[in-house]
């Protein structure tokens, strides 16, 4: 699209994507009013209208939609409950239709297609009700107007004729109210069919990220998150700090008391510790009764402050399981990532520090 041509739309329908649509729907109405202005204009050529009332009517009638392309495209309809104004429309569209069908005389044949058009403005956007509301208002509309005509001018609009053509009508719009119901139950069938495809996937995106059992994040998710706070850190120049967390002897725990006990553990360690770092900082599960703790914008004095806090508190630690009272240490691998660091080499260096503090007879911190 060229720059002019974008800029002419962009005038004509605004840059909102609601309003554009709302703009785009209502002169495609237009467009179709001017369209029926034409037909008006053919049938006072070919004599079978009156000029003057049909004048009239095509200046209200072209006037009219103007206006509702006016109150749409300023944004002035913003501030009314449907704001594209759609019954409105439609509603003003019917009384033109039926006013056109009272002047058009023997040309009135023209008009029903025109009506026909109005109703399905309304069947992708309007609620059922309010379609059998239009093609309600549709019938009264035409009906008086054929019931009006048939008495002041039966030769060209002879009763039996009119009440045809009501007839016609009559089976015609409640017809289009059963298609409108049912294109509205398709219609909201997709829309709950959307949300829950959304619901799902925001989900499973969570739970691609969680470790079952703790809920904590995984080892993948932690990765990513790394490695975005490794790159933070490039850009702005900061550090932060690495902890791998590893629980003491825990074999023996899952030996002496079985495995539900020791995933017990787990569940209550990883509910513990997230208790005690502070908001900004991520713990994951990174495998087994392995941890890793993420401390960004934080220095290795305090980090190691805190992991003592922790290690302290798991100490104290009594978790239930039957009769038993289990109790457990943790041993911690502390390092401090700075200067562009790849995670790999500062993780390798975490390790070391944990095996450090395993040799010096766990429930330790060690930095590395
Ligand atoms: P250390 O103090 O040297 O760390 O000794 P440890 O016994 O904790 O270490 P080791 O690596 O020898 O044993 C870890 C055990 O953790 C082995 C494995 O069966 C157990 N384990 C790993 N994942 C789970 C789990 O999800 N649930 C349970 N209950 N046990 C697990
Ligand atoms: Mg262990
Ligand atoms: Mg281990």
């Amino acid at each position: 699209m060229s720059a002019r041509w974008r800029a002419l739309v962009d005038a004509l329908l605004g840059r909102e994507r609601r309003l554009r649509l709302r703009s785009a729907r209502c002169l495609l109405a237009c467009a179709l009013m001017a369209y029926s202005v034409a037909s008006m204009g053919y049938l006072v050529g070919a004599g079978l209208a009156a000029p003057g009332p049909m004048l009239a009517l095509a200046l209200f009638g072209m006037g009219g939609m103007l206006g509702f392309y006016a109150a749409i495209r300023s944004g002035l309809s913003e501030r009314w409950s449907d704001p594209s104004l759609t019954l409105a429309q439609m509603s003003f569209s019917l009384v033109v239709g039926a006013l056109a069908y009272m002047l058009a005389g023997r040309g009135r044949g023209a008009v029903f297609p025109i009506m026909m058009v109005v109703l399905m403005f309304g069947l992708y956007s309007l609620s059922p009700r309010q379609v059998r509301l239009m093609s309600w208002l549709a019938l009264q509309l035409f009906g008086t107007a054929m019931g009006v005509m048939a008495w002041r001018d039966p030769l060209v609009y002879p009763p039996e004729v009119e009440f045809a053509h009501f007839l016609v009508i009559a089976i015609f719009l409640p017809a289009v109210s059963i298609l409108a119901g049912q294109l509205g139950l398709l219609r909201d069938a997709l829309k709950r069919q959307k949300a829950e495809l959304r619901e799902a996937l925001a989900r499973n995106e969570a739970l691609a990220q969680r470790d079952e059992l703790t809920g904590l994040a995984n080892r993948r998710h932690m990765a990513a998150l790394i490695e975005a706070e490794r790159a933070r850190c490039v850009r702005g120049g900061g550090r932060f700090c690495l902890a791998v967390l590893d629980i003491d002897r825990f074999k023996r725990i899952n030996d002496a008391h079985g495995h539900p006990a020791g995933d017990r553990v787990l569940e209550v360690f990883a509910a513990e510790a997230l208790a005690a770092i502070r908001e900004a900082d991520v713990l994951a599960r990174w495998g087994g009764e392995e941890f890793m703790l993420m401390l960004p914008d934080t220095g290795l004095t305090a980090a190691r402050l805190g992991l003592e806090r922790l290690r302290t508190r798991v100490e104290a630690l009594r978790v239930a399981h039957g009769a038993a009272e289990l109790a457990f240490t943790l041993s911690a691998g502390l390092v401090e990532v700075a200067g562009g660091e790849s995670p790999v080499e500062a993780i390798a260096r975490a390790d070391r520090a944990l095996y450090e503090a395993k040799q010096q007879g766990r429930n330790k911190v060690v930095s590395g």
